[in-house]
């Protein structure tokens, strides 16, 4: 265990992170989507200490965040037309592209592919840290691996302290959910691995064919290929035992919760739900954008009080709210209770 330290976004403080991560350690620092854990991406001993501190499996990759264009040239070895498009229009911002990995970074980062996840984060911190370091930083997540993706220094140190170095306190993240992680499968096909803010729709103009991978709606298969290796974990889960229902309306879903209760049974409703006598009962929201930046702030809530089984109304699909949907489809395991 070492002592971790407490910085916030002043000059003097960043230039003691930036410093920490220049020798190697941990840092773990806010951008607009949740807390990242960061390391310089070229050096395999600190990249894999990640690994150790979270306790993540080693094939699944980190993603590489950049301050610049020049940035993205020292660690990829092509940038398709299509992505420099994307880069003109959502960076700095929560998307992920796929690219083909160069040599300065090596195969731990990438969980052994030849390709690298890049991108631009937008928070402030997040871009000075990476300019002030010099260092392209590979950042997953700052939780443990399995818990709900930290959105609050708060939330890293409850997960973290001990096992890096600093935490960068930069408030509440924005956005709340992780970024969308796109690949090519050529010049004009935009394959979503993981849906985040930026969603389909936003999307469909820069190409002939945006598609979302199966594994955004439904389990795969431990021992399967795919696409994208996180994507297979059971993740982002609560100890509490999320049970999706999908009901026809809302007294459709109170009469199922009613009739399941137990003493720590809670619901996770929309903000336009009515109460449920004699249920607690937390909210998430109204809209996609609004449940992104909920949701894992709910779910670490939910756990403070010790909820045992939580019911929660399900988003739709659409836009933002699919990001919303995967993230509360994986702590569930995706199984669903239909009425
Ligand atoms: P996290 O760092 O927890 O946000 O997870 C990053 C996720 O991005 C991984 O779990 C993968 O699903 C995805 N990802 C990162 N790099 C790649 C890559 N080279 N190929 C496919 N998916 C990737
Ligand atoms: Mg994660």
């Amino acid at each position: 265990m070492m002592e971790t330290k407490r910085l916030q976004y002043t000059t003097e403080d960043m230039e003691t992170a930036a410093a920490l991560l220049r020798s190697g350690a941990l840092v773990a620092f806010p951008t607009e989507t949740v807390y990242g854990l960061g390391a310089d991406a070229r050096r395999e001993e600190s990249v894999r200490s990640i690994f150790s501190a979270k306790g993540r499996p080693a094939d699944n990759p980190l993603i590489v965040h950049i301050a610049d264009m020049d940035m993205l040239q020292g660690i990829v070895t092509y940038i398709p037309e299509i992505a420099r498009k994307l880069a003109d229009a959502f960076w700095p911002g929560p998307l992920t592209m796929v690219l083909p990995k160069a040599e300065s970074i090596p195969a731990v980062t990438s969980g052994g592919l030849d390709t690298v996840g890049v991108r631009m984060p937008s928070h402030p911190a997040a871009l000075a840290l990476i300019r002030m370091s010099g260092c392209p930083i590979a950042a997953p997540s700052a939780n443990r691996s399995g818990s709900p993706s930290p959105t609050t220094a708060k939330h890293v140190l409850d997960d973290m302290d001990g096992r890096i170095a600093a935490v960068i306190d930069g408030g509440q993240c924005d956005v709340g959910v992780e970024s969308t992680v796109i690949c090519f499968d050529d010049d004009e096909t935009i394959h979503i691995l993981r849906p985040g803010l930026i969603s389909a729709e936003d999307l469909e103009p820069f190409a002939a064919h945006v598609y979302v991978d199966e594994a955004v709606y439904q389990q795969i298969a431990a021992d399967a290929k795919v696409a994208s290796p996180g994507m297979k974990y059971r993740h982002y889960a609560p100890h509490a035992k999320i049970i999706p229902v999908d009901a026809p309306d809302f007294a459709a879903f109170a009469a199922f919760v009613n009739a399941q209760k137990t003493d720590d049974t809670y619901c996770l409703l929309f903000d336009s739900d009515p109460e449920i006598a004699g249920i607690p009962c937390m909210r998430y929201g109204d809209n996609g954008r609004e449940q992104a930046h909920y949701l894992f702030l709910r779910f670490r809530e939910l756990d403070e009080v010790h909820a045992g089984t939580v019911y929660v109304r399900i988003p739709d699909k659409n836009g933002t709210a699919l990001s919303v949907y995967n993230r509360l489809m994986r702590a569930a395991g995706f199984e669903v209770i239909t009425l």
